[in-house]
């Protein structure tokens, strides 16, 4: 079973993903956490992003390998953790223009169809009720105003020691979503049988009580 979660960036849905994961018992899948590894390896070995020769054999002799521990994401790189590294502002900066490359795309979405069907999985992302799993059994659109979207993120670099403006986080995340949700493939978009969930004003625990119940009652 699959419950799908999308929504743009800094809208709480990673949290809210592996909290439900953890209430249902489900395995958690941070789709974000992959492109951003994809990332991370075509800036490391300097690749041309307009050559997709190049890209698509870093994407085949790749070893990717996405897992929890702890609740946590933990990604893994040829071997390596890179779990922090992919979380940098270089990174960030570059992730809404390596994740509209279709090669990049395509391979993403067949890991993650794999890792979806060997169990109950929450998988969250950008496209999960669209496209990788548009035949979901839940689907979950979260929303909230940019400018809360934009104080969350600032709490959360400022945990990682990072100090951002507010003003200048709303600008980021002004960017990304006009990237994400205006690309050729597989753009950011609520799926007509998704259900909108807007936190602006929702606690953590209420956002995934909400979902949890919802599953529950279906189920
Ligand atoms: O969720 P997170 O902010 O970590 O995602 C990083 C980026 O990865 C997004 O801005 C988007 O460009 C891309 N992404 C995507 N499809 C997904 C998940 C993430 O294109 N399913």
């Amino acid at each position: 079973m699959i419950v799908a979660i999308d929504g743009p960036a800094a809208s709480g849905k990673s949290t809210t993903a592996k909290k439900v994961a953890e209430a249902l018992g489900f395995a958690y899948l941070d789709t974000g956490a992959m492109y951003r590894a994809v990332t991370l390896a075509i800036l490391k070995k300097n690749i041309d992003m307009n050559d997709p020769v190049a890209l698509k054999m870093l994407l085949d002799s790749m070893d990717l390998n996405v897992s929890t521990k702890n609740g946590d994401t933990v990604v893994t790189l040829n071997g390596i953790n890179v779990s922090d590294h992919i979380r940098s502002v270089e990174v960030t900066q570059h992730v809404s223009a390596v994740s509209a490359i279709p090669v990049v795309r395509e391979s993403m979405v067949k890991i993650q169809r794999d890792i979806g069907h060997r169990s109950d999985c929450v998988c969250e992302g950008r496209d999960i009720g669209t496209v990788v799993f548009s035949d979901a059994e839940y689907k979950f659109f979260i929303i909230a105003e940019r400018e809360t979207r934009a104080k969350r993120r600032q709490l959360d670099l400022r945990n990682m020691g990072e100090e951002r403006s507010v003003e200048e986080l709303v600008s980021d995340l002004k960017i990304r979503d006009q990237k994400d949700s205006t690309r050729k493939h597989s753009p950011l978009t609520r799926a007509a049988d998704a259900v909108e969930v807007d936190t602006t004003h929702m606690t953590l625990d209420e956002q995934v009580m909400y979902i949890v119940s919802k599953v529950k009652k279906v189920k």
